[in-house]
């Protein structure tokens, strides 16, 4: 009876840790893609379909993998002189 009760309370901590596993994992894929997203979205704000505020063209810089998750893509604006740091490089 004592070791019966005991293998449903090993098999309860067990599914708990797999629920908890599972929750973890979701929870962490799902905040890297509403990373991944943000990202995505500011980039394509900055990028404005090649367009820059002052109405000249963005033109390829640089890139450069100095950030530790991925590479940093650099354009500049020939009119106003700025520049914008991207996460992916972008076409017009
Ligand atoms: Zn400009």
């Amino acid at each position: 009876m004592f070791t019966k009760e005991k293998e449903i309370k090993t098999m309860k901590d067990f599914l708990i840790g797999m629920v908890c596993a599972v929750c973890l994992f979701v929870t962490m894929t799902f905040f890297m893609w509403v990373c991944v997203a943000g990202q995505n979205a500011m980039d394509k704000d900055l990028w404005n379909n090649g367009v820059c505020a002052c109405g000249g063209e963005w033109e390829f810089s640089n890139a450069s993998a100095v950030h530790k998750h991925g590479n940093s893509y650099f354009y500049f604006c020939d009119d106003c002189g700025d520049v914008i740091e991207l996460h992916s490089p972008q076409t017009k």
